[in-house]
């Protein structure tokens, strides 16, 4: 079955065909499809965000699409930047700005007062169909200045106790293991599996 991933990220992207490599779909990234682009991210939450890309990626190209959307959630900033992250500290800032713009707001904050979580929604759409969603939580805090350089955007300053580093020092094997995208997709891939089964397709290779 193909799968579309409707995703401009391509740090998304690879994290996402990690965790689905076992499923034996054929991974579409929209970007690479040249057939439209997907809604603009002004929805009030993660969910309808998720859902309207999933959706449009499914009734542009008539097959199963999947859509994340996610961000950092800081609890001394009232839960910024939330849904605002991927433009946060303006249109035209790179990963590099948003994350000096957040140790810049947090100068000065204790460590006890630091904390924050990454959440993922995944949203699955059938062309024309059913509409599925899933949620991953990641519980950590924001480190005192960016360290390592796997991942993408935040994931420098995103510091996981229990771990002694942050995600960005992780490397992707283990991020794939706990992230909050990780355990979205968990769920997702039953769904998947599912639907690999009701619509009768082989999988890639069998
Ligand atoms: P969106 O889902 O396209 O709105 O963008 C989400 C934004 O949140 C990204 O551009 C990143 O800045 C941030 N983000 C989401 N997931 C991660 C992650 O796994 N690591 C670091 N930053 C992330």
């Amino acid at each position: 079955m193909d799968l579309v991933i409707a995703t401009g990220n391509e740090g998304k992207f690879e994290e996402i065909a990690g965790v689905l490599a076992d499923l034996g779909l054929r991974l579409l990234p929209f970007w690479c499809l040249s057939i439209g682009s997907l809604p603009t991210e002004d929805g009030q939450t993660f969910e309808e965000n998720a859902a309207r890309k999933a959706r449009a990626a499914a009734d542009l190209t008539g097959k199963v699409a999947l859509a994340d959307d996610s961000g950092l959630e800081i609890e001394a900033l009232g839960g910024m930047p939330g849904i605002h992250s991927a433009r946060f500290a303006g249109e035209w800032a790179d990963d590099e700005e948003r994350n000096r713009c957040i140790l810049e707001l947090l100068k000065g904050v204790p460590s006890e007062r630091r904390g924050a979580r990454f959440r993922c929604v995944i949203a699955i759409a059938e062309p024309g169909g059913r509409l599925y969603l899933t949620t991953g939580i990641c519980q950590g805090m924001i480190a005192p200045s960016p360290r390592g350089d796997h991942g993408f955007g935040y994931d420098p300053i995103f510091y996981l106790p229990e771990h002694g580093g942050t995600m960005a020092e992780l490397g992707l094997a283990l991020k794939n293991q706990i992230s909050h995208r990780a355990q979205a997709l968990a769920k997702a891939k039953e769904i998947l599996k599912s639907l690999i089964n009701s619509r009768g397709e082989a999988p890639l290779g069998a």
